[in-house]
């Protein structure tokens, strides 16, 4: 069963943003907070930016016409996932390895934004 089902909601994305920038934050700093702290104060900070911003999605570390991609470990790390993202689309094409999902990305753009 794949991770992400469609296109990411932009409000969702920017909480898994602010939870791994918390996350990152709270190791490099050796604070031990509690299980779940980090993703509580991303929502609330993020409803607070939304409630007051326009909050979009836009890599600016993507080329343009690039895919966007990225790999998420598990426990054990022959378990890591890779995904490619059409950035035009929003499907996201999730394998085992980099190159599949990269592939799998390529033949989607030949057949669906070509031209
Ligand atoms: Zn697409």
């Amino acid at each position: 069963m794949a991770r992400y089902e469609g296109p990411l909601n932009n409000y969702d994305r920017a909480i898994d943003n602010v939870t791994d920038e918390l996350d990152t934050q709270a190791a490099m700093r050796d604070l031990h907070w509690p299980e779940g702290l980090t993703r509580q104060l991303a929502e609330a900070i993020v409803s607070n930016l939304d409630y007051a911003f326009d909050i979009r999605w836009r890599p600016r570390w993507v080329k343009p016409g690039e895919p966007h991609h990225w790999s998420e470990t598990g426990e054990d790390p022959d378990d890591t996932l890779y995904f490619t993202e059409c950035l035009a689309c929003g499907q996201i094409f999730e394998s085992g390895s980099e190159a599949s999902a990269q592939t799998a990305y390529q033949a989607h753009r030949a057949e669906e934004h070509a031209g």
